[in-house]
């Protein structure tokens, strides 16, 4: 089983109340079974009684992780409780217990060629991902700055790297598309892939490295592209509240680039404390604290897809702590597609902010 190399984590998790807090599922659906804790004592009963992995309640609670990582990230000794969960993902699906809504989703991803469709010459690629297309407005303002900083660049659209079979416990087919993608990319001989989308980014940068994929281009994210090009910008977003990514800043140790452009853009914390927008280190204030996840689900890829109630409640969670009026800020466009959707407020991502600020 994939949750035997997690033994120590486990029974550690299990007995720990610390980043109860941090599971944000838990946060609205109220039930103790959505939080780190329980979640690891279940999967102990499972590595005592094997049998238990096909308890229907437990692969429901499984599959409703919204797989955020932050308490990996906040936990002192950084045990891995998302990692647990992963593999307790991989160890459902192995066994042939998929629940019918997973297996569906994976076979549809499974079914679609993974290579994207690249046109257009230069070294860079921009990567236009599933979740990046259904924001009309993300690829559009990425033109917009490309043509401000005279960056030619490639466009590539549809396929897909494999990550959100990973998440949903597909691991080889998810390594699979990860090489058709690599393939075609390394064929493009482009030198960069910019990507708007953080899962796509963590994807190219520790899953297709822990999978032995090569990708001949370096990946990085759009804040960092556009941070990297040191535009000067003839207006402020003013105050705005950033809601940090989970692949950002949980999965890849705190991403300095996404803070970074904000302090580039001068912008102005509407939290009043505690955040300092022109430091790379501090993650952002948002609400009481700097710990929780406010992505609505982005960890889990497509966690949308399968808890659509769970993942509106997370949005309302959201929109009942943010300053009324106030410009939400994120990284990613899952994110921002959620709250679109699900609350009234005024979300835009990074790099619509520095389009706009152009
Ligand atoms: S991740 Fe750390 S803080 Fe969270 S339950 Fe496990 S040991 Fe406790």
């Amino acid at each position: 089983m994939n949750i035997d190399s997690f033994q120590e984590d486990i029974k550690k998790c299990r007995f720990c109340f610390m980043c109860r807090h941090l599971s944000g599922v838990g946060n609205v659906t109220f039930r103790e079974a959505d939080t780190p804790r329980i979640r690891t004592a279940m999967v102990y009963g499972v590595l005592l009684d094997n049998s238990k992995l096909a308890n229907a309640d437990f692969i429901d609670t499984v599959y409703s992780s919204d797989l955020s990582a932050a308490c990996r990230y906040h936990c002192v000794n950084h045990f891995d409780e998302n990692g647990i969960m992963l593999a307790a993902r991989r160890d459902i699906v192995e066994n042939g217990l998929a629940p019918d809504d997973v297996k569906k989703l994976a076979e549809k991803l499974a079914a679609e060629p993974a290579a994207p469709k690249i046109s257009g010459s230069g070294d860079i690629l921009y990567y236009v991902d599933a979740d990046t297309a259904a924001v009309a407005s993300e690829a559009k303002a990425f033109d917009k700055i490309a043509k401000k900083a005279g960056v030619k660049y490639r466009a590539g659209r549809g396929g897909n790297t494999g990550k959100a079979l990973y998440v949903l416990g597909y691991a080889d087919a998810a390594k699979k598309a990860a090489a058709e993608f690599a393939e075609a990319v390394n064929k493009s001989g482009v030198k960069t892939v910019v990507v708007s989308n953080p899962a796509v980014y963590d994807a190219l940068v520790n899953d297709f490295k822990a999978w032995g994929v090569k990708l001949s281009a370096k990946a990085v994210h759009a804040s960092e592209f556009i941070a990297s090009l040191k535009l000067k910008f003839s207006k402020k977003p003013g105050r705005l509240c950033y809601l940090e990514s989970d692949f950002l800043k949980n999965y890849n140790g705190n991403l300095k680039f996404p803070r970074m452009l904000l302090g580039q853009l001068k912008a102005e914390s509407a939290e009043g404390f505690a955040t300092d927008l022109t430091s790379e280190k501090t993650p952002f204030m948002f609400g009481t604290n700097n710990e929780e996840s406010y992505t609505c689900g982005e960890g889990a890829v497509v966690f949308a897809q399968l808890r659509p109630e769970i993942a509106k409640k997370m949005a309302k969670y959201v929109e009942e702590r943010a300053d009324k009026g106030c410009l939400i800020a994120v990284a990613s466009p899952y994110t921002k597609a959620q709250l679109g959707k699900n609350t009234k407020l005024k979300v835009s991502t990074l790099t619509e902010i520095a389009a706009d600020c152009l």
